[in-house]
């Protein structure tokens, strides 16, 4: 992939303080401010707000006084606004690259994809909705029949640490597309792009259009969801806290949207190139750090060419490099905080104590100069589908690894577990490909090559990965609701 970044991380300037961004400028927190670390160095880059109910308020209020005229914003203006957006996330992607990298603790090279996907959201919903509202309008009886779209009103988004550009865009672009108003609470570990957009995009938008209260869940988050004037709640993270946010929207009977975890089965049937497979394997389990929900952590192989595919899945491995995550030719680098890098550890002693095998990795490596950071081994694992290795999101660059022999086998071993965000299947027997893909039970299938999201193509879960679909136009529906008016040309005679 081209890249365009020249920029060394010593030329990089945070901001000392990074306090809630409300009604177009930057605020002093209500309860002071958080420490934002590098997550392989330890080093405190700047500090983020500390967002409380009483910033959330402050949010609420800005947004929800500028709903009006942005919804009320000709389409072709908001389209080019939003465009503008991309245009400035291009010119500083460089910056925004190498900020993130040190935030979340993820390597360089990998925010390539996010910035390509995240300018791609802002583009894709700038023309989307520019065709949205081709309204439906017919006659009927003495009359006509108009349906129209409207936004919600105040959408209020949370979002996770591990991507977290790629995560802001996917909620933005489409609320705002949409005519929604905005408060945005990022992750409290790793925010520092998301406050920096926020000041970009504040030149662009209108006052109070976008507020991002950085803070706690259980702080910000909270008062953000428990907000009495929010119209639509939209959620990215755990299942654990997706439960809270979708009983909230149950109570209060707000439209909701969830994308939640993934523990994706990747099967490779018999006749693949086995180099070529464990390349893409290799991958899908290792990117993004395996910190993300789509990775393909369940390797599922033929019995024919399950030895040969794992011990070169191994040696490949071995070749994966370890490295500071600033570095472009780091492939790896430190998972976003100790307690992320603790929690991952813990899940390969559940799998030893559990019988499961490690066959490479499990361990803690050190990088010289970055020991604070959690680098951990790429880890493949042997496992029996049933165990809590092969069943719960581990979030680290691990996979289990288990064999099948029949078709109808492995697609019962590939459904059974709580998720069904996404999966992979490599095979050169499309028929075979298309058959699996139909049964599986995942929002996005990949046949042979994984991660391959593709313009408007619907993004979201099954079962506990989640409610609703991002991505693509789907999402212009999930922050829009419709109204139908009937019109009689008179009224009836008395
Ligand atoms: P989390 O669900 O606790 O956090 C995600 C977001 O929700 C953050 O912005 C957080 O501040 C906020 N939040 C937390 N508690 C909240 C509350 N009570 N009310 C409102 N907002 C709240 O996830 P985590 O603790 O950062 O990670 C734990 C695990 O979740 C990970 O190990 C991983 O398995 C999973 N996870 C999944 C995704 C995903 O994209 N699906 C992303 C991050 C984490």
């Amino acid at each position: 992939m081209e890249t365009l970044t020249q920029l060394s991380p010593n030329e990089i300037k945070f901001e000392e303080k990074y306090g809630p961004f409300i009604n177009g400028e930057v605020i002093a927190p209500a309860n002071g401010y958080i420490d934002a670390v590098n997550a392989a160095t330890g080093e405190v880059l700047a500090q983020i707000g500390r967002g409380g109910k009483e910033d959330i308020d402050k949010a609420v209020k800005a947004a929800r006084a500028a709903f009006p005229g942005w919804a009320n914003t000709p389409i072709e203006e908001r389209s080019a606004l939003l465009n503008k957006i991309a245009d400035v996330l291009e010119e500083n992607q460089e910056r925004l690259k190498l900020m993130e990298s040190m935030d979340t603790g993820r390597a360089l090279h990998e925010f390539d994809l996010d910035y390509k996907l995240a300018i791609y959201q802002f583009r894709y919903f700038a023309g989307a909705l520019l065709t949205y509202y081709e309204g439906a309008s017919r006659p009927v009886e003495n009359g006509y029949l108009i349906t129209k779209k409207e936004p919600l009103g105040v959408a209020a988004q949370i979002i996770p640490w591990n991507v977290p550009m790629i995560m802001a865009s996917f909620k933005l672009a489409p609320a705002l597309a949409a005519g929604n108003t905005v408060v945005l609470k990022p992750a409290e570990d790793a925010c520092l792009s998301i406050m920096e957009l926020a000041k970009l995009m504040g030149d662009i938008l209108p006052k109070g259009v976008v507020n991002v209260v950085p803070g706690y869940g259980q702080e910000a988050g909270q008062a953000l969801i428990d907000h009495p004037d929010v119209d639509k709640l939209a959620f990215t993270g755990s299942v654990e806290v997706g439960r809270l946010v979708g009983k909230t929207a149950g109570e209060r009977i707000l439209p909701v949207t969830l994308e939640l975890g993934g523990k994706a089965p990747h099967i490779v049937f018999p006749d693949v190139d086995i180099d070529s497979a464990v390349e893409n394997a290799t991958l899908g389990y290792t990117f993004f750090n395996g910190e993300s929900c789509i990775l393909g952590t369940r390797l599922l192989i033929h019995d024919d060419i399950y030895d040969e595919f794992v011990e070169k899945l191994i040696e490949r491995a071995k070749q994966v490099k370890i490295g500071p995550p600033t570095d472009r030719s780091t492939r790896l680098a430190a998972l976003v905080n100790e307690k992320q890098g603790k929690r991952v550890l813990n899940y390969f002693k559940i799998a030893k104590e559990e019988g499961a095998k490690i066959l490479y990795g499990g361990n803690r490596v050190t990088v010289p100069g970055h020991e604070y950071g959690y680098f951990i081994e790429p880890t493949i694992i042997e496992a029996e589908p049933h165990m809590r290795i092969a069943q719960e999101e581990i979030f680290g660059p691990a996979a289990t690894v288990t064999r099948w022999k029949d078709v109808e086998e492995v697609i019962k071993i590939a459904n059974d577990v709580e998720y069904g965000l996404a999966a992979g299947i490599m095979t050169n027997d499309l028929v075979k490909a298309m058959d699996t893909a139909n049964k599986i039970e995942a929002g996005s299938v990949w046949i042979n090559s994984y991660f391959n999201f593709q313009s408007g193509a619907p993004f979201g879960g099954y079962k506990n990965s989640g409610v609703g679909r991002e991505y693509s136009k789907e999402a212009l529906d999930e922050y829009s609701q419709s109204k139908t008016i009937v019109t009689a040309y008179q009224l009836p005679p008395a």
